[in-house]
């Protein structure tokens, strides 16, 4: 663990990236920052990945390599240019990071540890982005990644086996039809009714999807767009968003596909034209059993307070593109039940948790 100067130099760090904010992508004073506090503070080796940092505490070769990430971004405030806070405790995250830095110091693992800062958390881009560009990850035995998550007893772990966290995406299916006198609706093509039908008729395909089988499979009506307020003119065009989530990225790309088929054969029947587009795609975040037994059995072995979460988060997390090269695990730190929830207004990283996340990361050395 970190004596009492080092624990004082990385909440001063912490403190240091939340007073500069940079929205995903941008994170460029963030990594200089992180940059400079590893050169002046570890042999480790840094690595600018453009984009991206990543840091190695290297013990020699044949040895298993581990990874641990944290993400860098902030969010945006809205209705504002580029401004931008930190509303997820990413700042949290990264300064933990560098506190497991810190504790690697002139230490042997038996494993060479390679620490991942990554980029653009909150659009989904930077889980992609470290896995294009480093595919040395897929050789990785175990990664890891922690969050803050608040409404949960402070400081203790919680994780699940399988799925914790739910795979999500944003689906725009926008319609083109024709415009006509609002007398003679039938001269042109109307894409309201089949707009429409597709927000009501996506829960009959999920009872479909599902067959019965108890997992979460959902989506919501983000919006509902066609027409105007011109009372002498037939609706022409539409865009219908909906955000699809559910704990297997499988579920959500078949419900896509029924989306995308009803859609098409909706506007042929209709001689409209249809064009769809995804957003914000993050994977699901599923755990490795073999790598989840064992991080539960140290985390328990060191005495730490465990819960084994009974649901997946509803919410995503880009750390399932990771997941996907390579075998890891995610898990939350509480920050207890009172405090305000991720993204909102009040919420603010709090530094009391870090021994608590510190001590669960050394854990897993
Ligand atoms: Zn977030
Ligand atoms: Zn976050």
């Amino acid at each position: 663990m970190l004596n009492a100067a080092q624990m004082a130099q990385i909440i001063a760090l912490r403190r240091a990236i939340h007073e500069r904010p940079e929205r995903s992508g941008r994170e460029t004073a963030t990594i200089a920052a992180i940059r400079a506090f590893l050169e002046a503070n570890t042999t480790l080796a840094v690595e600018d990945r453009s984009g991206w940092l990543l840091a190695t505490h290297r013990e020699g070769d044949g040895l298993p390599e581990i990874g641990f990430r944290a993400e860098l971004d902030a969010i945006p405030v809205e209705g504002t240019e580029d401004g931008a806070r930190h509303g997820c405790g990413h700042d949290g995250h990264a300064a933990i990071l560098c506190g497991l830095a810190l504790m690697l110091e002139g230490r042997r693992t038996g494993r060479n540890v390679h620490l991942i800062f990554q980029a653009a958390e909150e659009t989904g881009e930077g889980g992609r982005q470290v896995c294009a560009t480093w595919p040395e990850i897929a050789g990785l035995q175990a990664v890891y990644a922690l969050h803050n998550i608040p409404g949960f007893p402070r400081n203790h772990i919680l994780t699940r086996r399988g799925c914790f966290a739910c795979a999500s995406c944003g689906l725009v299916v926008r319609i083109q039809g024709r415009p006509a006198h609002a007398a003679y609706p039938a001269q042109g093509a109307n894409p309201i009714e089949l707009l429409s039908r597709l927000a009501l008729e996506t829960p009959k395909m999920i009872g479909d999807i599902l067959g019965g089988e108890d997992r979460l499979l959902m989506r919501t009506l983000i919006g509902l767009r066609a027409g105007g307020e011109n009372f002498g003119l037939s609706a022409s065009e539409g865009t219908l968003c909906m955000t699809l989530r559910g704990h297997r990225q499988a579920d959500i790309d078949a419900l896509a596909d029924r989306i995308r088929a009803a859609a098409s054969a909706g506007c042929a029947d209709a001689g409209m034209t249809c064009e769809f587009e995804l957003r914000d795609v993050f994977p699901d975040t599923t755990n490795d059993d073999r790598v989840y037994d064992d991080a539960v059995a140290r985390f328990r072995g060191a005495g730490l307070p465990v819960r084994e979460l009974d649901e997946p988060m509803r919410w995503s997390e880009d750390f399932g593109w990771i997941l996907q090269r390579a075998p890891g695990m995610y898990f939350g730190i509480g920050d207890g039940e009172d405090c305000p929830g991720l993204h909102t207004e009040c919420f603010s990283f709090d530094d009391g948790i870090i021994p608590a996340a510190l001590a669960a990361l050394e854990a897993l050395l």
